[in-house]
């Protein structure tokens, strides 16, 4: 099986349960969060960034509820290791910083963390809570603040119930297109 076929069975085998406390599936916020990027424009590896920001969730073990649990999986962390065996830092910098953005976007805009969705500022607590003014500074040094904060805005916005978009075999073609 190549890496897009791999990739597409995950998505359609573990992804149809719900994303975290959240009104839509694991698979319908990968798809409008990829909707979202491509929508704006973003670069062929950003789209699939977004598309692909959460597939730690789909790899470890961990139950739906975990962050109920008090457990932080580090799915970002997991997710763009995986990643990085197939794909460049421009797809895998955003998926491993999408968490640190939503932590950024929280300690620099108070509009931000107020917009949240129930779900997200409680998995905001076991993520480490809004950033310090160090940490944010640092974060906006690194080079790509940008790429991981738009993802995390599309991420935000990509629970939408019903929502329709491109399907799942739409994106083939662009995952085998930036395959390493
Ligand atoms: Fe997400």
């Amino acid at each position: 099986m190549n890496i897009t076929d791999e990739i597409v069975s995950l998505y359609e085998r573990r992804a149809h349960g719900a994303y975290f406390g959240e009104a839509v599936s694991e698979l319908e916020h990968a798809l409008q969060s990829a909707a979202l990027a491509a929508g704006e424009g973003a670069s062929e590896r950003l789209i699939v960034a977004s598309l692909l920001h959460d597939i730690g969730h789909l790899l470890h073990r961990y139950p739906e509820n975990i962050a109920d649990l008090g457990v932080d999986a580090r799915h970002e962390i997991i997710g763009a290791a995986w990643l990085g065996q197939h794909f460049d830092e421009a797809v895998t910098e955003p998926v491993r910083l999408h968490v640190d953005a939503k932590r950024y976007l929280c300690a620099t805009e108070p509009a931000y963390l107020a917009g949240l969705s129930p779900a997200s500022r409680k998995s905001l607590q076991l993520q480490g809570g809004p950033m310090s003014l160090e940490e944010a500074a640092a974060f906006h040094r690194t080079p790509w603040t940008a790429d991981s904060v738009r993802l995390r805005r599309w991420d935000d916005q990509a629970k939408v119930p019903g929502l329709v978009v491109p399907e799942l075999d739409s994106w083939r073609p662009l995952l085998d297109a930036t395959l390493r």
